[in-house]
């Protein structure tokens, strides 16, 4: 079977993927050896992607009201909800919510209908929660929202600086270029980044900065390099248009105090800057998360642009996007606050859109964000909502007024490929979508490049694209001929020429050379990246002057001392998972990495607040509360907690960290601020703790703690409780072996199937002495036959050796065999551990923590 070239579905890197099907439902996947995002390449996500694609759990039919229906009924169900709603409350009672997962071609149909046909800017996306800020930060600086850079740069800085980005986790393939740049060219590496994450302890200089303190720091290095004679006058006078007082709002502050950093470390990072021309700055979630995203962004940007450090090899500031579509949203507009193809809402831009479009009904200006949005339907202004390839239920700040706010709508509908999602249980529609493996159109990562995703399984059930279902529905809601697509090459067809629609210059954005693309044309489409490799080469932005503007900056005031909440909650993401781990999760060996969600507490709040590692805490925000397991790290700052985004009411109890944090939100990008919420925290002490290996998925209701992850063959629950409740319905029915300890609070039971294999194993503790999971829990998939004995013990007779967490999940190495390793056999590099174990030799994912293993065994063995 020939390979299908396709692009990977999680992160803005937007790596090349080759899938070979080997089976029905199962495929091989490798990566792109031709890609240009990752030259074959894949991290850990990627290289797993193949666990991801069986039909467990697919939404495979329409359903209206939990009832299975058909596609006409239900897509004239949503056309005459949608046409009701606007026809008795005007455009502005319904919306459309997407995703950075849907396709350019989904986007463009989505944003043609709303705008165009509806009359509504009430479409908005979750790339909202992930880049708004940058997006918002180039349109003041350059006119446009315009990535000045490509990875290529990566390779010819000589100064990295990552702001708020844990690239080693969340961006693992331009981390892998980094590394690779760091050892052939010797590239300095700053990380901005109040936690030290893996990424940070890979740095040459670490910059630990407190929670929004970016502004103070930017503007205190352009304050610096000004002092130092180092701003490229030049460049500021024939590229720049600089405000008037611009010069003396800047280093009016205490900087150090502000980024709550060393004199000495700042003087550090200073010289850094001044030292190297060529310096690239990317910046990820860590900025644009933030009540003051927009303006941190354009304080980077400021420091670039006045010392000329832009549209040149290895230099500029360089937005990293999250999703692996976000920016193709961005360019065909389906964003709240852009019209389309990088256009704004002067009436100049609403008329082209409207002759180009044939609007009957065109939009007048702005609509609601992300945050608005789900007000409006909060208290009722919006009556009709359309979720698609996404879990606001979830990954909204303040998740718990988002689902009051669905519970309340009268009519919501959700296209997704799972049938079980947090949003979909609020769901008056549901309509099945295609999944990565069976979807076709284009996608745009980081760096501009739009490439090609192709689908390599038949739909199954009756599930359809994205684009083709809006289309249906726009065509039942009466606009049959601006929306008689039949495939994606024809909606790309149409956008592309949008982008050149009277253009004249007007748009970095133009991409009519694939305007009259033919249908064979678009399927061998190779990644092309749109503005070449530097679109501001030439000094020309796309301002009605064409000068960039620098935008004057002032940080944000410290937050309020608040007695009752005395600590900042900051989330973010886990190296092996990707969202709300709705595909990610269904992976057992992705799931090994990290098997609970963890809240890591600095170890001076540990002990003042009484947390111990790995007992259970409670998080309290004042919008809710949720529950984790500790981790006490040095790698927190004192007074801040990390908590990961990713679980959901579908594998947790209580981890879900999104009902945390507020709907406070950047003025001008509409981006909520995730990573600066006042929280408090205090220990969880149950009266027993438990796990519970099984082959079924479990019903877990009553249970008072539990997280559920996929193991291969199963299931893995870590379960705590306050009283003794009934856990009996969690074992199935089998030849049962039990053991009872009442005096000490012990109880191990295990049933074994017919032929004496593992169905499911139950271990309860009140002293919270539990045996290792690895071993049992690898029973389940093991064609292995127990003596009981050994299942209650939870061990072999014959014990293996304790591997410890799971460090590189491709060769399923722990951290204690690595730890092993590296002091007998005295290994000293990366590559030593890799040579010996395999660990860090395919996906490359788990390096800098092999890395940091090292450090760790060499400050213990001079100590
Ligand atoms: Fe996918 Fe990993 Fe590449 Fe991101 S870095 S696109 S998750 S393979």
């Amino acid at each position: 079977m020939s390979a299908t070239k396709t692009t990977c579905p999680y992160c803005g890197v937007g790596c090349g993927v080759s899938a070979t099907v080997t089976g029905p439902r199962t495929v091989e996947i490798k990566g792109d050896a031709m890609h240009p995002a990752n030259g074959g390449r894949l991290c850990s996500k990627g290289t797993h992607l193949g666990e991801t694609v069986g039909l467990g759990g697919r939404l495979l039919h329409p359903e209206i009201g939990g009832r299975q229906a058909g596609w006409d009924e239900a897509l004239n169900a949503v056309a005459k909800g949608f046409s009701d709603a606007i026809a008795e409350h005007g455009p502005d009672s319904v919306a459309l919510y997407l995703s950075g997962q849907l396709l350019t071609e989904d986007y463009y149909v989505a944003n043609k209908l709303m705008k165009g046909f509806i009359g509504s800017s009430n479409i908005d996306t979750n790339s909202r929660l992930c880049m708004a800020s940058a997006v918002a930060a180039h349109n003041r600086a350059f006119g446009e929202d315009v990535v000045p850079c490509n990875y290529e740069d990566l390779e010819q800085a000589d100064l990295i600086v990552l702001v708020g980005s844990n690239t080693a986790w969340c961006h693992p393939i331009i981390w892998q270029r980094i590394e690779a740049a760091r050892a052939t060219r010797g590239t300095k590496l700053v990380v901005v980044d109040p936690r030290r994450t893996e990424t940070a302890e890979s740095a040459d200089l670490h910059l630990p900065i407190r929670p929004d303190g970016d502004i103070a720091l930017f503007n205190g290095l352009l304050a610096a390099m000004k002092d130092r004679g180092l701003l490229d006058q030049q460049y500021l006078a024939a590229h720049v248009d600089v405000p008037e007082d611009f010069w003396d709002q800047l280093g009016q502050t205490d900087v150090a105090e502000q980024a709550g950093l060393s004199p000495e470390a700042l003087a550090k990072f200073y010289d850094l800057f001044a030292r190297h021309q060529q310096t690239l700055t990317l910046f990820s979630q860590g900025a644009n998360q933030s009540v003051c995203g927009t303006d941190k962004g354009n304080a980077i940007i400021n420091v670039h642009l006045a010392m000329g450090r832009i549209g040149k090899p290895g230099m500029g500031p360089f937005s990293i996007t999250g999703q692996p579509n976000a920016m193709g949203g961005r360019e065909v507009g389906g964003l709240a606050s852009m019209l389309a193809v990088h256009m704004g809402f002067s009436a100049e831009e609403l008329s082209q859109a409207q002759r180009f479009w044939n609007s009957p009904t065109m939009v007048k200006g702005p609509g609601m964000k992300a945050v608005d949005m789900f007000r409006a339907v909060h208290d009722g202004r919006i009556k009709a909502i359309w979720i698609m390839a996404t879990n606001p239920a979830v990954s909204m700040p303040d998740a718990g007024f988002v689902r009051e706010a669905l519970a309340k709508c009268p009519l919501v509908v959700v296209s997704d490929v799972m049938a079980n999602t947090d949003t979909g249980s609020f769901a008056h529609i549901k309509l099945p979508a295609l999944a990565w493996a069976e979807k076709d159109g284009t996608v745009t990562n980081s760096e501009r490049t739009i490439s090609r995703q192709r689908g390599f399984f038949p739909a199954p059930g009756e599930a359809r694209a994205d684009w083709d279902i809006i289309a249906d529905v726009a065509r039942r809601m009466g606009h049959a001929d601006a929306f008689a697509f039949d495939s994606a090459a024809s909606i790309f067809r149409e956008y592309c020429a949008q982008t050149a629609f009277e253009n004249d210059g007007r748009r970095k954005l133009n991409l009519f050379s694939w305007a009259d693309v033919s249908d064979a044309d678009y399927d061998a489409l190779k990644p092309m990246r749109w503005g070449g490799l530097s679109p501001f080469a030439d000094g020309r932005f796309t301002t009605p002057n064409g000068r960039a503007r620098l935008l004057p900056v002032e940080p944000p005031p410290a937050p309020a001392a608040d007695a009752a909440f005395p600590l900042r909650l900051n989330t973010g993401r886990y190296r092996d998972q990707w969202h709300t781990m709705t595909r990610t999760g269904l992976s057992p060996r992705l799931s090994q990495h990290r098997r609970e969600p963890l809240v890591e507490v600095h170890p001076a709040d540990a002990a003042a607040f009484c947390i111990r590692d790995g007992g259970l805490a409670r998080i309290r925000t004042r919008q809710g509360e949720a529950i984790f397991r500790a981790a006490i790290s040095e790698g927190q700052r004192q007074g801040e907690l990390f908590v990961p985004m990713h679980w959901t009411d579908q594998q947790s109890s209580a981890g879900r960290a999104n009902r945390l944090p507020n709907q406070g939100a950047d003025p001008i990008s509409g981006q909520p601020g995730f990573k600066n919420s006042a929280a408090a925290i205090e220990a969880v002490t149950p009266a027993w703790t438990g796990f519970l290996v099984t082959r079924e998925q479990p019903e877990l209701q009553g249970v008072p703690y539990w997280t559920l992850i996929r193991q291969r063959g199963g299931w893995l629950v870590e379960m705590a409780g306050f009283e003794e409740i009934d856990l009996e319905h969690l074992l199935p029915e089998g030849e049962r072996v039990e053991a009872l300890d009442g005096a000490r609070g012990v109880r191990r039971a295990a049933v074994v199937d017919g032929e004496g294999r593992l169905a499911a194993a139950l271990f309860l503790s009140r002293s919270g002495r539990l045996p290792e999971r690895d071993w049992i829990a690898a029973q389940l998939d093991g064609e292995e036959r127990h003596a009981g004995l050994a299942l209650l013990a939870g061990r072999p007779a014959q014990l293996p050796p304790d591997r410890g967490p799971i460090i590189c999940v491709c060769f399923d190495v722990g951290m204690k065999t690595i730890l092993g390793a590296i002091a007998e056999q005295q290994l000293t590099s990366v590559e030593a551990v890799g040579a010996a174990l395999n660990a860090g030799t395919n996906c490359g994912s788990c390096r800098p923590a092999i890395r940091s293993l090292l450090e760790e065994q060499k400050e213990a063995v001079n100590a």
